[in-house]
């Protein structure tokens, strides 16, 4: 095991491992799933309010560690390490999660979480400085984009917390922020991937016209294939005549967002849009 490749940058300070735990605002009846518990700083303080933990470390000298620091005490029952990668575990139901992971697995974390059923109440997650400022990002603004979009389609997410570097050991190369996300409940009635799909589109430059982010290399061609499979799967008939690039632009047309630009649209605009397509057969996944 590599510090770096494992990201295992250990936090230092007693004060900001409380502040993360107690912005959680734990009850006593909560299940708390923890990724990346290291050496155990934030789980003994979670341990102490929750009901219970499952910890997935991916390190076993970081779990025997971990077990070591609770060992006979009457918090070793309440907390259950898996050893292993979050990416690929089964995961336990959880109320809450809280997580200092490494920043490699930012992204599968965010969304590996909004996808588990049922939902969680909240997740309090320290991230490397940029991504948490890309997570909470609003339309208009520089950092706005497909990442934003994406998590906000689910979820309410907050900055809570800037941690600068020293607070760890050994210090990282980068500053980081703690994140509160909070799951829409129901959530939109919307596949990801097709909402993302869209995203991938024009997000690919921001900048630029909707209209002209279609344009893009072989765009036309799979949303011309998709229209085919779905065609095909509601036995419609394909008229021989179909053309894509004309379809899209009337959607673009008639929904008015031809010339708006994905740095300016938020949520609603998207998932309007998307709906547009989705009305006519066009679909992005
Ligand atoms: N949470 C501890 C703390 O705040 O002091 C440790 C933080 S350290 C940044 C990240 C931890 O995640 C390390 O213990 C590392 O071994 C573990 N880890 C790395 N990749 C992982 C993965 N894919 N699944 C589970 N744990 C992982």
């Amino acid at each position: 095991f590599n510090t770096e490749r494992f990201g295992q940058h250990i936090l230092k300070n007693p004060m900001v491992a409380q502040g993360i735990v107690d912005k959680a605002n734990l009850r006593p009846t909560d299940k708390v799933l923890e990724v990346g518990p290291g050496t155990g700083n934030l789980t003994v303080r979670i341990l102490e309010k929750a009901k219970h933990v499952t910890a997935i470390e991916m390190d076993p000298r970081m779990a025997a560690e971990l077990t070591k620091r609770v060992q006979g005490k009457p918090e070793q029952r309440k907390l259950e390490i898996m050893i292993g990668d979050f990416v690929k575990a089964d995961l336990p139901y959880f109320d809450v999660c809280i997580s200092n992971t490494p920043y490699q697995i930012s992204s599968p974390l965010v969304f590996r979480l909004l996808s588990h059923r049922p939902l969680f109440r909240v997740a309090i997650l320290m991230f490397q400085r940029e991504f948490a400022l890309r997570l909470v990002a609003r339309p208009g603004t520089e950092l706005w984009s497909r990442l934003s979009a994406n998590v906000q389609l689910y979820a309410k997410v907050d900055h809570i917390m800037k941690v600068g570097k020293n607070n760890f050991r050994p210090a990282p190369q980068v500053e980081s922020s703690v994140v509160r996300i909070v799951p829409l409940d129901p959530p939109p009635p919307v596949r990801f991937e097709e909402f993302d799909g869209l995203n991938r589109i024009i997000f690919g430059r921001r900048n630029k016209t909707v209209h002209a982010t279609f344009q893009a290399k072989g765009v036309f061609e799979m949303l011309d294939r998709n229209y085919k499979t779905w065609c095909a799967e509601k036995n419609k008939i394909i008229m021989d005549d179909v053309n894509m690039k004309t379809m899209v632009q009337t959607i673009l047309d008639e929904t008015g967002y031809s010339d708006n630009r994905a740095a300016k649209m938020d949520v609603d605009d998207l998932l309007k849009l998307l709906s547009a397509f989705h009305d006519v057969g066009i679909h992005f996944a």
